[in-house]
């Protein structure tokens, strides 16, 4: 495999660093980790200051043709190469950016579902705004008694004349509390197999019967929510797919999630920021740069991350070859979070006692190890348990018979 640039592909690059350097700094501040981007999923989008940046840098993102470089042009995209995307991935990580600016959701899962399985009506009303930003959108999968078990849940939705009525709750909700729309698994058919009764819906936010109530993560940050529909409203060209056969639609969204969550961390800097604090502080009485425990693990981070980008270069040929992800994209999200949360671990075991504290004159870089660990931990149980895609791995890929 050739692993060297064109010139026009290095020009690319060029522009596009230029490009995002200059509006992270003056649209977000410091760029991306001013933030909190590395920990996109869990912004802490209350602040409304934060959140009106965010979405002044996704404009910007989408007149400059950034924002959807990886949709194909029918959809309103600019059908970027494999290349031109990696090199995209490549640069916003390095910077800790959102690579999907504020509307995450909608361009790396929902959308794509849409375009592949929506009617041409949905396609043409929905895809244009979740591009520009107009449209922020949020997800409506896990309930209080349905997450590893999602074909388990219970919001019920009958069809009355020509809208579904919707009763029922959803937690976890990420972006509830900023999103315009949602997609909705709901079930249609209580006497059917549990796969088999549900359906998918996309649900205007603003109907009358919704209540969005914000949860409280460990953090400290609120970016997730519980959401009650009480004789929610939703006209029935909003079903995408067949009814009592949203199971498969809510598959596919689930799969282009899981590509996301092993694409959209920016590791590599993440790692990088653990060298240099290993060039500032001491370990077990030794500078921690020439520790050998210290630099075997460094190194052995370094590797894995070299791996995923490599892995990551694979997914976006097969999605550019067309190909809904399947089974195979849970080793990127399982490598990616795991490998996060073990980087953030690590820092917290080379800074001691130091790595607990997340703010006052003794916290070191302001607390954001400690910060980065509590936060990474989400990031492995969001979209998927790590056991789960274990699970997925063992009975999918590899083909073992069930557990
Ligand atoms: C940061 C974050 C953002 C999220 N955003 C959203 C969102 O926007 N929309 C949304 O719908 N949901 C969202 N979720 C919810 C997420 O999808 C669920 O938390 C996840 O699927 C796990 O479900 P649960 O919390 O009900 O845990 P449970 O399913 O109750 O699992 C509890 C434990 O049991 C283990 N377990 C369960 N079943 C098995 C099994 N078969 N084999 C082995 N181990 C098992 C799990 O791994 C876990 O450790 C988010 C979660 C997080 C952390």
């Amino acid at each position: 495999m050739d692993f060297s640039y064109t010139p026009e592909q290095d020009a690319f690059r060029a522009t596009l660093r230029a490009w995002l350097e200059k509006t992270s700094r003056e649209t977000l501040g410091r760029g991306g980790d001013a933030m909190g981007a590395s920990t996109a999923s869990l912004l802490d989008v209350r602040d409304d200051a934060q959140w009106n940046k965010m979405r002044e840098y996704h404009r910007k993102l989408y007149e400059a043709g950034y924002a959807a470089l990886h949709w194909p042009v029918e959809w309103g995209g600019s059908g970027a190469g494999v290349i031109e995307q990696s090199i995209y991935q490549d640069e916003v990580l390095r910077l800790g950016l959102p690579l999907y600016g504020c509307n995450q959701l909608a361009l790396d899962r929902i959308g794509p579902t849409i375009a592949l399985m929506g009617t041409e009506e949905q396609r043409k009303r929905f895809l244009p705004k979740m591009l520009t930003g107009e449209e922020i959108w949020c997800q409506g999968y896990s309930e209080p008694n349905a997450g590893s078990d999602l074909a388990g849940l219970q919001t019920r939705a009958v069809l009355e004349g020509d809208n579904f009525v919707v009763n029922g709750q959803k937690v976890w909700t990420s972006l509830a509390h900023r999103a315009d729309w949602q997609v909705l698994l709901v079930r249609t058919d209580p006497s059917a197999p549990k796969h088999k009764g549900i359906s998918y819906l996309l649900v205007d936010m603003h109907s009358p019967g919704i209540t969005v109530r914000p949860l409280v993560q460990i953090t400290g940050e609120s970016g997730f929510n519980e959401v009650f529909y009480d004789n929610v409203r939703v006209p029935k060209e909003n079903l995408v797919g067949e009814l009592n056969q949203g199971w498969q639609v809510s598959i596919a969204t689930l799969m282009y999630e899981r590509v996301s969550g092993g694409t959209r961390h920016p590791i590599e800097r993440t790692i990088s920021e653990l060298v240099e604090l290993a060039k500032s502080i001491d370990f077990q009485g030794v500078p921690a740069r020439e520790h050998p425990y210290v630099r075997q693990r460094l190194a052995q981070f370094v590797s894995e991350s070299r791996c995923l980008r490599l892995s990551r270069y694979r997914s976006l040929s097969a999605q550019l070859r067309g190909r809904v992800p399947g089974p195979e994209s849970s080793f990127g999200k399982l490598f990616a979070t795991e490998l996060n949360l073990r980087v953030a671990m690590f820092a917290d075991e080379l800074l001691g006692a130091y790595g607990a504290l997340e703010g006052g004159m003794a916290a070191v870089e302001r607390g954001k190890w400690a910060h980065r660990t509590l936060a990474a931990r989400g990031l492995t149980i969001a979209a998927g348990s790590s056991e789960i895609q274990h699970n997925i791995i063992g009975e999918r890929v590899l083909k073992l018979p069930k557990g």
